[in-house]
């Protein structure tokens, strides 16, 4: 059903952790699957210095945080912004059709994680 990328970030997902004071923080669901997750960004001069996330998904939504918090990592806000479910299912080289509803939670993760930022500054 997955790929072996999807499955190697499902099995050594990067990034996952909690931060203390964070500059963004989300916490998002997707009611298709039970997923959650929970985003912690560290902007510096514009930029995701680092970013954490602790999520309880599925194999999809799993893989998916990994390889998108890897994207945006050191990338400006701007660019963080711009990425898409479309960008992270790329990336990951695939996931079956009923899955993409678990990356669009990451992409809505990151943004709703930079709109909280945002509004701190
Ligand atoms: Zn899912």
């Amino acid at each position: 059903m997955y790929n072996e990328k999807v499955l190697a970030h499902f099995k050594d997902p990067h990034n996952v952790g909690e931060m203390e004071n964070p500059d963004g923080y989300a916490e998002v669901g997707s009611s298709e699957c039970g997923d959650t997750m929970a985003m912690y960004l560290r902007v510096q001069d514009g930029k995701i210095t680092d970013i954490k996330y602790k999520t309880y998904g599925c194999c999809a939504a799993i893989a998916s945080s990994s390889i998108a918090t890897d994207m945006v990592k050191g990338r400006t806000i701007q660019e963080a912004e711009a990425l898409t479910k479309a960008d992270i299912v790329e990336e990951l080289g695939g996931l079956p059709g009923q899955k993409v509803h678990c990356s669009l939670m990451v992409e809505d993760a990151i943004k709703a994680a930079i709109a909280d930022y945002k509004s701190k500054i």
